[in-house]
C-alpha cells in the first residue's frame, strides 16, 4: 500500500537534572521546566530543527544515561571536566562558573575555604562541588541527592555549610528560601559548564556547537541571559 507517513520531526532526548534553580528547575504552577539551561537547549534544538524533550533525572545519572544510550544529550549545569570527558564528548564552554559556599546569615566562624577544616560540610552527590568538600582536612561530608536537599540540611542546622555552583547559591538566597542564608568566600574553582553527548556522537556535539555560535551570533544567547540572571 502507498500509504505515505508524515517523516516524524527529529526528536533530541535531554537529560537534566530539574532541582538546579535557575539553570533548571520544575516551575511551581506549571510544572514546566525552565530556567537558562531549559531555554538554550530548546533554542539550539530550534537551530538543529529538532525538538527538544526533556527528561528529568539524577545527576549522577545523565553520564550513564548518555553512555547508554537513553538520552541524546545532557544539559544541566555539568561542569567539563577531565574525568567526564573520557566518557562523554562535551560541547564548546556555554556558561562560567565556579563553587563558593554557604552558611547560615549568623555564622561568623567561616569566611574561606580554609575555615570549613573540621566542620561538617552538604554537597551534591557526583558533583564538582563534592569533589573539592572531598579535599577539606577533617571535614565530614554529607552528600545528597539535590542542592535543594544540601541546603535544607543547613536550614535544619545538620551542618555548617554548603558548597555549591555560585549561580545557584546566589539564586537561592535571593530567591528561593534562603533568606536566613548567605554566601561567603571567593570562588574556589574557575569551571565551565558544557552540554554532553555520548562519546561516539561527535557528530551531534558538532552540531550543537554549530548551534551554540548561531545563537551567541545573532543575540538569542544574549537574551536567554539576560533574562535569568540580568544585565
Ligand atoms: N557544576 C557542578 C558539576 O558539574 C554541579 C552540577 C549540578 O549539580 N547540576 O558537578
Amino acid at each position: 500500500c502507498g500509504k505515505q507517513e508524515a517523516k516524524p520531526a527529529k526528536v533530541l532526548k535531554v537529560g537534566s537534572e530539574a532541582a538546579f534553580a535557575p539553570f533548571e528547575f520544575q516551575d511551581e504552577s506549571t510544572k514546566e521546566y525552565v530556567g537558562f539551561d531549559i531555554d538554550l537547549i530548546k533554542a539550539i534544538g530550534k537551530q538543529m530543527g529538532a525538538e527538544v524533550q526533556i527528561q528529568n533525572m539524577g545527576f549522577d545519572g545523565l553520564i550513564p544515561g548518555l553512555e547508554a544510550n537513553s538520552i541524546d544529550l545532557a544539559i544541566s549545569g555539568m561542569t567539563i571536566t577531565e574525568e567526564r570527558a573520557k566518557k562523554v564528548s562535551f560541547s564548546k564552554p556555554y556558561y562560567k562558573s565556579g563553587l563558593t559556599m554557604v552558611v547560615k546569615s549568623d555564622n561568623t566562624s567561616i569566611k574561606s575555604f580554609k575555615d570549613l577544616e573540621g566542620k561538617n560540610i552538604a554537597v551534591q552527590l557526583g558533583t564538582t562541588g563534592a569533589d573539592e568538600a572531598k579535599k577539606v582536612k577533617d571535614a565530614q561530608i554529607r552528600e545528597f541527592n539535590s542542592a535543594p536537599e544540601a541546603f535544607l540540611e543547613l536550614k535544619a542546622g545538620g551542618v555548617d555549610a554548603v558548597v555549591n555552583d555560585k549561580p545557584v547559591n546566589e539564586y537561592y538566597i535571593a530567591k528561593a528560601g534562603g533568606k536566613d542564608a548567605k554566601m561567603v568566600g571567593e570562588p574556589l574553582t574557575a569551571e565551565d559548564y558544557g552540554i554532553a553527548a555520548s562519546a561516539k556522537n561527535k557528530e551531534l556535539i558538532a552540531q550543537v556547537d554549530k548551534a551554540l555560535e548561531e545563537l551567541k551570533k545573532n543575540g538569542e544567547y544574549e537574551k536567554i541571559y539576560v533574562k535569568w540572571f540580568g544585565k
